[in-house]
């Protein structure tokens, strides 16, 4: 097909929900970098949202996947899966939590947690099931977890929303006491913002939720569904902070681009659920477990994350250099290879951003004045050198 019929053909008949796509044509990638059909290449800091973690020549990972293609792709949950059993296996030894249930997007992971977390007070015979989530979140874009979300322009074009959520600012544990009701079930978190911007919690406001929790009778949930797999250095970003959830809700770079969702939940919590409370067509699949089992082994393997931590402080170290030339950049936040620059008021995220794709690099320009680094955990110190020059290179020209 011709570019021009591509273009032609979504803009007739998908639904208008991406307007601004980047004239980008993906064709294939290799590396770091994805080639669009005009024949530009480009070095990818998004990773499809987090997502494409070990890049995209992974070798052993697309071996894996060739090999469950021949034997299975998909089957019921109504039998036993095998690589589904390993992956089970792997995501509750290397974490802090009992069992698993498997979906498709961080969304429905999600939507699973919430429900979970619900059922486990209704069988108690409590009648707490409101949810306090914090401003700035992002949970997705299911009805209930859009409602969930603390940013009010994914909920307003969608009113009436499902009762029983609250925001408060993050990161200020006295909001959060004040929020508390005695229908408080379930307080949920991301231990980095993604969407929001990019803002870690504080080490002091994550044990305070805990402890608040423990206190007041409260489930803890923890969404990861960006800051988890390998993505801040640890396996699952809690580590991070030695702070324990009580479930806890995986997606993106879970499966290494293949979609697959999850989560997971210590067994008093997971035992809430019975026979029939929840289940799912395609979550947890042959080919979607294959796929997180591999990603799994290879963040496992001796040195893997210990790269992204190194990587990390590099990129997070440079780009802390051009805030400290510039005047009109104002800090850098984040964990691992999960960053983010801010920019002053006279900055426009959405320019540098237009302008890095021209010079082949895909960024994202999360909020007005926030450019967002998630590249794939295996982006070397040259394409980061790259990066941060031509940052440089466009700002001093503005
Ligand atoms: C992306 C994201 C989601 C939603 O995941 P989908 O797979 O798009 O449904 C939920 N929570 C967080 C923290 C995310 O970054």
């Amino acid at each position: 097909m011709e570019i021009n019929e591509i273009v032609e053909m979504d803009q007739k008949h998908f639904m208008n929900v991406y307007s601004g796509r980047y004239p980008l044509y993906v064709e294939k990638a290799e590396g770091i970098k994805i080639y669009s059909k005009d024949g530009k290449v480009y070095r990818d800091f998004l990773a499809g949202i987090g997502v494409n973690a070990l890049g995209y020549s992974n070798q052993r990972f697309k071996d894996a996947l060739k090999d469950q293609i021949d034997k299975i792709i998909h089957c019921s949950n109504l039998y036993y899966i095998e690589p589904q059993a390993e992956l089970e296996k792997k995501l509750c030894q290397n974490s802090c939590f009992d069992r698993i249930f498997f979906a498709n997007s961080g969304s429905e992971a999600n939507e699973g947690a919430l429900k979970l977390a619900r059922k486990y007070f209704k069988k108690k015979g409590s009648n707490k099931f409101e949810t306090i989530t914090a401003d700035n979140s992002f949970h997705g874009r299911t009805m209930t977890t859009v409602t969930a979300t603390g940013q009010d322009k994914y909920k307003e074009p969608f009113t009436p929303l499902p009762e029983g959520f609250y925001t408060v600012p993050f990161n200020d544990l006295e909001a959060l006491k004040e929020a508390v009701t005695d229908k408080t079930a379930a307080i949920m978190l991301e231990p980095i913002q993604g969407e929001g911007g990019i803002y870690p919690a504080e080490q002091k406001y994550l044990e305070g939720v805990r402890k608040l929790c423990d206190q007041k009778d409260i489930l803890l949930i923890f969404d990861e569904v960006q800051c988890g797999m390998g993505r801040t250095g640890e396996l699952f970003a809690y580590q991070n902070y030695g702070v324990e959830a009580d479930i806890i809700s995986l997606a993106k770079a879970l499966g290494g681009g293949v979609p697959i969702g999850a989560f997971m939940a210590k067994e008093e919590v997971a035992s809430a659920f019975e026979p029939g409370d929840h289940g799912t067509t395609f979550g947890g699949n042959p080919l979607a477990t294959r796929a997180a089992s591999e990603v799994i082994d290879i963040m496992l393997e001796a040195g893997f994350l210990e790269a992204v931590r190194e990587k990390g402080s590099y990129l997070k170290s440079e780009l802390d250099k051009l805030v400290a030339e510039n005047d009109n950049l104002i800090e850098t936040r984040g964990k691992g290879l999960m960053l983010a620059i801010e920019l002053s008021d006279d900055l426009s995220a959405k320019e540098i951003t237009d302008e890095l794709f021209e010079r082949g690099f895909l960024v994202n320009a999360v909020k007005e004045h926030t450019l967002r680094f998630l590249p794939p955990l295996v982006v070397e110190k040259e394409d980061m050198d790259l990066l941060v020059k031509n940052i440089r290179e466009i700002i001093t020209e503005n």
